[in-house]
């Protein structure tokens, strides 16, 4: 007999059951509410772009897009075509001696290989790993620059990431994010990045701070708990890579000190090697030149106001030099929000500034500042301290005996749930001790008991699950009644 197989979500991935999903709802309702009165629009992008946007916006040296993207040929033809000339190769290879005229059919097919693989880079398409990519073409595309700027965008959905599965950490996860977008007709000049000048600080750092008072306010309305905001300049174009440099340098020096992935990343991304938890690697860490002392006048000059602004909206931070995000595309402002009851998981949302990213793009010159909060996370930290929310309740519970009682019953309950209550009818008649019961179970405030007495009469019979108390309500009255109840107990 066939093994029967029980099927299972993919690792990473996982199911949103009630009454959890109530929590999400409110949150993403909150979000909805709160980041309203700061004047964003929803947008909703697509779950799947080309995997070329990504690797221009997320870039490509990124652990995001270099290891863990979702992404396959979008062309079934194409996609055939090149596993059938990798198996050429390989079955060429495999013979005993190659020829002078194999080696030619060998060299013809990786040629042709090449040119496929040229070919399925253009077709390539990725889940996304992330939403300001999208959110950035989708600002080019519909010519959003001529709308009144800035443009305020806000998003919520799945996000994809081939990670290591751990709590807090998952393969579909959710985020909720907002972006501000900003055309600067003036800074087509030279470089977008240090574009505005001195002159502009004030202006960027107000936006800024105004996005990071907008997510705590957020947080806040949630009741979040723990919630702890730190704060950094990563300098612009001008003033960072010099920094990166002076770090490679004073890392070379140390380089017998520090773990593989550390040594590595002298290469690679020194900025990284501030990220690491390595405890052997603190002491180290701690004694390298900090950013903050290197940031050219401009920079310096927005992370002075993006301060003062933070303090005129009442907005606690702390600042962390060695916060630098791990996408490629952030400048000056990075923040980022943890959050208690997550352990080692506890970011909660990252943020920064990316001016020029939408021209990297194909745009126009583009001022950018956003945020993703980890919605998953933010989740959790919420169960954690106790706000994960009842279940799922029924208001009203109806219980009917006799024929006659159904149709009263099925009526009784389009009008309870036109009006807004939850109802739970059952599709046949039970014991009245028995629905009961039910009501109880399913954590009902309210039975509605319709017996032949009740039809007879037009007089309802409404027991209060909780006290046991029961009184009668005339059929016409029963709405402005359970209304009155639930008003009075809120
Ligand atoms: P990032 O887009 O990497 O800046 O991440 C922003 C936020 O998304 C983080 O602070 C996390 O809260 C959340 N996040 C990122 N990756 C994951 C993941 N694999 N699983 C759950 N949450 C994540």
């Amino acid at each position: 007999m066939a093994e029967k197989k029980k099927f299972q979500a993919i690792k990473g991935t996982r199911d949103l059951l009630p009454p959890e999903t109530e929590l999400w709802n409110r949150v993403e309702h909150t979000a909805r509410e709160v980041f309203g009165t700061f004047g964003f629009g929803e947008i909703r992008p697509p779950i799947f772009e080309k995997t070329r946007l990504f690797e221009r916006a997320v870039g490509s040296e990124t652990d995001i897009v270099s290891k863990e993207m979702f992404n396959w040929v979008d062309d079934p033809d194409l996609s055939g075509a090149i596993t059938k000339i990798r198996t050429e190769i390989r079955d060429t290879k495999t013979l005993p001696a190659v020829d002078g005229t194999a080696a030619r059919a060998m060299l013809e097919k990786q040629a042709r290989m090449g040119a496929f693989n040229n070919l399925a880079e253009r077709v390539r398409v990725a889940l996304r790993p992330e939403a300001t990519a999208s959110v950035c073409r989708a600002y080019i595309e519909h010519e959003m620059h001529a709308l009144p700027q800035p443009v305020k965008l806000w998003y919520t959905g799945p996000m994809f990431r081939r990670e290591r599965p751990q709590k807090g950490r998952y393969r579909q996860f959710y985020q909720i994010g907002a972006e501000v977008l900003e055309m600067v007709p003036s800074f087509a000049a030279k470089d977008a990045a240090s574009a505005g000048g001195a002159k502009s600080a004030p202006k960027d750092a107000a936006v800024d701070a105004e996005v990071i008072e907008m997510v705590m306010a957020f947080f806040a309305r949630l009741g979040l708990e723990g919630v702890k905001l730190e704060i950094n300049s990563i300098g612009d174009r001008e003033c960072r890579p010099k920094y990166v440099e002076l770090l490679r340098a004073e890392l070379l020096k140390v380089k017998d000190k520090l773990g593989p992935d550390s040594q590595r990343r002298i290469e690679t991304n020194p900025l990284r090697v501030l990220d690491s938890k390595l405890e052997s690697e603190q002491g180290i860490i701690a004694g390298l030149p900090k950013i903050a002392d290197h940031l050219c006048a401009n920079c310096a000059a927005q992370y002075a106001e993006v301060k003062r602004q933070l303090g005129m909206r009442g907005v606690a931070y702390a600042e962390n030099w060695r916060l630098v995000r791990g996408l490629d595309y952030y400048m000056r402002t990075t923040f980022e929000i943890t959050a208690q009851g997550l352990g080692s998981q506890n970011a909660v949302c990252g943020g920064g500034r990316y001016d020029g990213l939408v021209e990297l793009l194909g745009g126009p010159p583009t001022k950018g500042i956003g945020f993703a909060i980890g919605e998953d996370r933010l989740i959790l930290s919420l169960q954690e301290a106790g706000k994960g929310g009842a279940a799922l309740g029924r208001d009203v519970f109806v219980a009917w005996m006799g024929e006659k009682a159904q149709a009263t019953a099925i009526a009784a309950a389009q009008k309870l749930r036109a009006a807004g209550f939850r109802v739970e009818l059952p599709p046949v008649e039970q014991k009245f001790g028995k629905a009961l019961g039910q009501a109880d179970k399913l954590g009902a405030r309210y039975a509605l008991i319709l017996g032949d007495d009740e039809i007879v009469t037009g007089q309802w019979t409404v027991k209060t699950l909780a006290s046991g108390e029961q009184r009668t309500v005339a059929a016409e009255d029963i709405v402005a009644f359970l209304r009155g109840e639930i008003e009075q107990q809120k």
